[in-house]
């Protein structure tokens, strides 16, 4: 009872109310605007102090710090331009229409947005994240005509580990952006090795046949759906999602993710 009255803020200063639950209240309330004073909230990647009235988790120095994906790029896949046929292009199914990333990971300012949306629990850190993603400059027929986003699913055991899947994140907050809908349109159909630690030829076998599509050939059939992940690599796994979703009536498909992997001769 005598918390209750000391939570109702009609009652704070009440002559019914005891000196120790006047003096309680006065505390808690003291004690949450000291703790904003002693202990500034700092940008997660750089430790440098936020503005207050800031609600970002990352100062714009770390935003402008990320290795951008640089240009003139191939309108495709989004890689730097090299002469001749586009050797990036050629992991990619036919029927995938564009790639688009933010930057360059590892390394960095965006390995380590990365890492710890990923292994420390930052969360926060996907709305950066998706605001650049949103930013990015895709072909107008994607612009167009992309109708569903489809973040890359997490094994059920790793989904549970880390409590959330950082692409449907992503996905949730970029769809905010570009108001197109999210639909958890594919799971994985066995559980796979983290590819981090595989040579290109093993990723492929690795994810080859490992995603399936969940929602009806309708609700896919003449679609263009975008794949969010958060870093492509070779392209094996968002190339396997792409087949299952093809497969399942999706008419052709293009990717988002915030960093992207350096093939060999990319320049750093
Ligand atoms: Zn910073
Ligand atoms: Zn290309």
């Amino acid at each position: 009872m005598a918390q209750r009255r000391a939570e109702s803020r009609s009652d704070v200063g009440s002559p019914a109310l005891g000196l120790f639950d006047r003096f309680a209240t006065w505390a808690a309330s003291a004690r949450v605007s000291a703790l904003d004073l002693l202990v500034p909230r700092t940008c997660v990647c750089c430790d440098v102090p936020l503005d207050a009235l800031d609600h970002r988790v990352l100062c714009r120095l770390c935003i402008q710090r990320l290795p951008r994906m640089p240009s003139p790029h191939c309108n495709r896949c989004g890689h730097p331009r090299t002469t001749g046929s586009c050797r990036w292009c050629e992991l990619l199914p036919a029927f995938v229409r564009a790639v688009r990333s933010v930057c360059w990971v590892p390394g960095g300012t965006a390995g380590e947005i990365v890492h710890k949306l990923k292994y420390s629990g930052w969360t926060a850190l996907a709305a950066p994240m998706a605001e650049q993603m949103a930013r990015l400059n895709f072909p107008m027929d994607v612009v167009e005509e992309r109708d569903m986003l489809v973040p890359v699913p997490l094994a059920p055991s790793r989904a549970r580990e880390r409590g959330y899947n950082q692409s449907e994140l992503l996905a949730r907050l970029l769809g905010a952006h570009w108001n197109v809908g999210v639909v958890e349109a594919l799971v994985r159909r066995r559980a796979t090795e983290t590819q981090t630690r595989l040579a290109p030829g093993d990723r492929l076998r690795n994810v080859s046949g490992a995603f399936t599509t969940v929602i009806g050939g309708r609700d896919l059939a003449g679609r263009h759906v975008v794949l969010v992940d958060d870093v492509i690599t070779t392209a094996a796994t968002l190339n396997a999602c792409a087949k299952a979703l093809h497969e399942g009536g999706a008419r052709i498909i293009s990717y988002v993710t915030f960093g992207r992997a350096r093939a060999a001769g990319d320049v750093p």
